[in-house]
């Protein structure tokens, strides 16, 4: 389905972004890993596994709160892929406290990769992504709909998302480029392992399927969204929650 289609997925070096890379090599494309530095070892791996499934995989250090890091890795993507075809804005973190306590820090720390990674990620690959009339998908949160207690950062960023990808969607959709974004509910990665014991039990009890959602879960809407089967779907948010939000 993706065959010599290229895709950038920020942030994919475990957790969500990691099964979104997975997914689209299984489906054929070629895969532009992006992390931070930290994330190296984790980036080796799945270039590896993705190269086992038979397609190809580099990965491009990028810290996307910076906007010329994230030029740089666009710059190289065109240089070694000589495209670009879907844009997957994943990376993100969380700093949670409730605004009484919160500091200014934890506050500019989450806008800037949340909101502002997407941004810049979306600025800089957005020429490519026309010329090819592609597709943008960023993942925001349940959260940003809906709110959530100690997470007035987060919230903020990801209802920050969910106001860009209408507004982008309006200005690209004459060029053919979808842009749409992604709102997952609980799912097990990493991000949610150290919520308290009592949050997770309330989670489960508010979620219609009684479970926590898995990585490929939110891979499989991804690649839908990117697919030639989503080609009348723009500006959209899709909730993806296991029936917590009903
Ligand atoms: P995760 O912590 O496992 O993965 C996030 C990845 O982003 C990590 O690999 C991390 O190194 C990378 N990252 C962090 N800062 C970065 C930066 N400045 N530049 C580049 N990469 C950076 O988390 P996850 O659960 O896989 O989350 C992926 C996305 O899904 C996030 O945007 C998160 O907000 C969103 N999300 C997750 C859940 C959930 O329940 N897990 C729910 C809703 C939304």
């Amino acid at each position: 389905m993706f065959r010599d289609k290229v895709i950038l997925i920020t942030g994919s070096s475990q957790g969500i972004g990691r099964s979104i890379a997975l997914k689209f090599a299984l489906l054929g494309g070629k895969i532009a890993l992006n992390d931070i530095l930290s994330q190296e070892e984790n980036l080796k791996k799945i270039k590896e596994e993705i190269e086992k499934l038979g397609t190809e995989a580099k990965y491009f250090f990028a810290d996307v709160s910076k906007l010329e890091e994230v030029e740089k890795m666009v710059e190289d993507i065109q240089k070694e892929f000589g495209r670009l075809d879907v844009l997957v804005n994943n990376a993100g973190i969380c700093a949670d406290r409730t605004l009484a306590k919160m500091t200014k820090e934890e506050w500019q720390k989450v806008i800037d990769i949340d909101l502002t990674g997407v941004f810049n990620c979306t600025k800089a690959a957005l020429p490519l992504i026309i010329a090819n009339q592609g597709k943008i998908i960023s993942i925001s949160s349940l959260v940003g709909e809906r709110g959530n207690f100690g997470q007035t950062n987060y919230a903020a960023a990801k209802a920050g998302i969910i106001g860009f990808t209408k507004s982008l969607a309006k200005e690209v959709g004459r060029f053919g480029v979808t842009v749409n974004a992604v709102a997952p509910g609980f799912i097990e990665t990493k991000l949610t392992e150290n919520l308290p014991q009592e949050i997770k039990q309330m989670v489960l009890k508010l979620t219609a399927l009684s479970r926590f959602g898995q990585p490929e879960e939110v891979a499989n809407l991804v690649a839908f969204l990117a697919s030639e089967e989503a080609s009348f779907i723009t500006g959209e948010v899709v909730n993806i929650d296991g029936g917590l939000a009903i």
